[in-house]
């Protein structure tokens, strides 16, 4: 494990950062607008998978659910679950795909009682991944493009759009 990865075992600091990356891109939407939101997500892909990687394993799914997953991505389950553990996870609370790892999901849910503004959000219900979305940037697919590709009825379900209090 990195220096950058050990980041992820103080949610409560980067649930924060998570908060103010949202404001800034809120800020600059209006350059996102006039640039054209497939341009943008062109251009923040590799920032964001040098940075989002570097700290989270991120492997780019255009769908980000790191604020509801206790700032641990889910991607790194070796069944990709979004929604919780498998029925498998060892009465240590290690994988058991493999046996070396921890549980991403038990990791997920004990940062997730480390965070103060987005702890309750581990209790959400995750829509489905789209794997269209697969490689793009999950900023703009979800902060501007609701989540495209998603049924209506999920959009509102995920990301910066959530209505956090
Ligand atoms: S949930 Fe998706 S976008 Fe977020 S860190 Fe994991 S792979 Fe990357």
């Amino acid at each position: 494990m990195t220096l950058l990865n050990r980041l992820r075992d103080y949610p409560h600091i980067l649930e924060v950062a998570y908060q103010f990356t949202e404001k800034v891109f809120q800020l600059l939407n209006p350059i996102f607008q006039r640039l054209g939101y497939e341009w943008a997500d062109k251009l923040l892909r590799l920032p964001e998978k040098i940075g989002k990687g570097a700290v989270f394993n991120c492997q780019m799914c255009g769908q980000c659910a790191l604020h509801f997953t206790g700032m641990t991505c889910p991607m790194g389950c070796p069944k990709n679950l979004r929604n919780g553990p498998c029925g498998g996870v060892r009465l240590n609370g290690f994988c058991e795909v493999d046996a070396t790892k921890k549980c991403v999901w038990v990791e997920a849910f004990e940062r997730s009682k480390k965070m103060r503004v987005y702890g309750a959000d581990i209790y959400v219900l995750l829509p489905p991944l789209n794997q269209q979305n697969m490689g793009r940037s999950a900023f703009i697919n979800i902060a501007f493009l609701k989540n495209s590709e998603m049924p209506e009825a999920w959009q509102m379900e995920t990301g910066l759009r959530h209505d956090h209090k």
